[in-house]
């Protein structure tokens, strides 16, 4: 198996469509290959995400790493609310 073809099958093995032999050809590949065994990992940590996307308890470790994945950077302070400009506090 060639690493396209084992990035490909990856969708399938996480969805459980695959036949045991599928499974296990993809498992035999990730064990030999590190950069696509690192590609199936991301794409685990992508899943959970977006699995938990309406919760916001995602790592902020785990955003970084999508984000470097992606070739994005994050601001500084995600947490920061951006509303539509300055707020004026009076003190
Ligand atoms: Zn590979």
């Amino acid at each position: 198996m060639d690493c396209d073809k084992a990035i490909y099958r990856v969708y399938g093995y996480l969805d459980g469509e695959l036949t045991v032999w599928r499974r296990w050809t993809i498992r035999r590949h990730l064990g030999k290959c590190p950069p696509c065994a690192e590609g199936f990992d991301f794409e685990i940590e992508l899943r959970q995400v977006i699995s938990t996307k309406c919760r916001d308890d995602v790592p902020p470790e785990l955003k970084q790493r999508i984000a470097e994945a992606l070739g994005v950077s994050l601001p500084p302070d995600a947490a920061s609310p951006d509303d539509g400009g300055p707020v004026e506090r009076s003190v």
